[in-house]
């Protein structure tokens, strides 16, 4: 799935306080008490196996379209 990310690339030499991924993602305001700008995230495990790291509640993730598809071997 084609998506564009908006707002400011982080720098990598000074990559922003708390998620990396902050000054891109589009789903932080549903992380209570500013935690994405604060805390960098721990690795969650989902079904599957999968891991991520991401505040995100497993509710609210399991509403997310995937954006990757892998083909079943
Ligand atoms: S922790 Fe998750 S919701 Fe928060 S900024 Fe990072 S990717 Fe977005």
């Amino acid at each position: 799935k084609h998506i564009v990310l908006e707002g400011d690339i982080p720098s990598a030499m000074n990559p922003p306080s708390g998620c990396p991924f902050q000054t891109r993602c589009g789903w932080k305001s549903e992380v209570p008490g500013g935690l994405c700008e604060t805390k960098v995230p721990d690795i969650q495990t989902l079904a599957g196996g999968h891991q991520i790291k991401c505040h995100l509640a497993e509710d609210i993730l399991a509403r997310m379209d995937a954006v990757i598809k892998i083909a079943a071997e």
